[in-house]
């Protein structure tokens, strides 16, 4: 695989990081995962945006014009011959040449790395057919979730709790109401309306969330923002989640219980339809 490292394009194993850059020891960096399908970046414009935005919060320059990181995405897929896949981007404050709490001086250049993963067939993957089950955990995660840094130790523990209950995935609740999932925007639906949780610095800003709830109101569905409980989740229509690389993925079962009849809901596969057309439509 050929990798990006600052301005090099090199095979994976050639590319070097320094042990006192800031994103090693720290988790003081960003970064974003745009998917590919069919050679084509999605959403590419939303994750420009909230990568800025995401560096701004850190008090971080952004190393690259729009138009340069689509330069750079486009030429790893091409290398690397990616159909369906994802590209990974991260930045992160560099390597201040030791370690200390304090930020470095703000001219040090950032580190940037991006990889792309190829996933054949992502946009038919079969779980969206049988829906994914999920537990909850509590959410007991830092209060800038709506940074999207590199510190995700408590979304992989997450992650693993699900993996042990044997389930897809873990919805985080914290004082009694459903956050998000450990990668991925959480919603219920109840007759024609689609419930997910409003933004603030709880929740990450889902590009994702954004799009289909755009789409959800042109497709004359009411979409409420608020906070729900699992309970409420559990006795709901419908439940589903959103993510770049997930896309709109029914979930049929919370804590043991069935959502609604327990298989894959009618709005979520509508959803899912309509994000993907849209979505290939506007790929670049
Ligand atoms: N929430 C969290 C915690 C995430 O990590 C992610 C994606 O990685 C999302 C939500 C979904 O965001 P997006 O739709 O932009 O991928």
């Amino acid at each position: 695989r050929t990798v990006y490292v600052n301005g090099d394009y090199l095979p994976e194993h050639e590319a070097r990081i320094s042990v006192f850059d800031r994103g090693f020891l720290m988790a003081d960096g960003v970064y974003e995962v745009t998917s590919v399908l069919d050679g084509k970046l999605i959403d590419f414009a939303g994750h420009c945006t909230r990568l800025a935005r995401s560096l701004t919060e850190l008090e971080m320059t952004n190393p690259h014009s729009d138009d340069e990181w689509l330069a750079i995405h486009r030429a790893l897929v091409a290398q690397n011959g990616i159909a369906d896949g994802m590209v990974y981007l991260q930045v992160t404050r560099g390597n201040p040449g030791d370690r200390d709490f304090a930020y470095p001086a703000a001219d040090l250049p950032p580190t940037v790395v991006l990889f792309t993963q190829a996933k054949p067939g992502l946009a038919d993957s079969p779980a969206a057919k049988t829906g994914w089950k999920v537990i909850s955990v509590p959410d007991v995660r830092w209060g800038r979730r709506d940074i999207k840094t590199v510190q995700l130790l408590y979304p992989s523990m997450a992650k693993m709790a699900a993996k042990k209950a044997g389930v897809d995935d873990a919805w985080l609740v914290e004082d009694g109401f459903v956050t998000e999932g450990t990668s991925n925007n959480a919603y219920i639906v109840k007759g024609n309306k689609i419930i997910t949780r409003a933004l603030s610095h709880d929740i990450l800003h889902g590009i994702t969330r954004a799009a289909v709830l755009r789409f959800a109101v042109e497709a004359q569905m009411e979409v409420e923002e608020r906070n729900f409980t699992i309970a409420e989740a559990q006795s709901a229509d419908e439940a589903f989640i959103t993510s770049a690389s997930a896309f709109v993925m029914p979930v049929v079962e919370v804590d043991g219980t069935a959502i609604g009849n327990g298989t894959v809901g009618r709005v979520a596969t509508r959803m899912r339809e309509i994000y993907l057309d849209e979505m290939r439509k506007a790929a670049v």
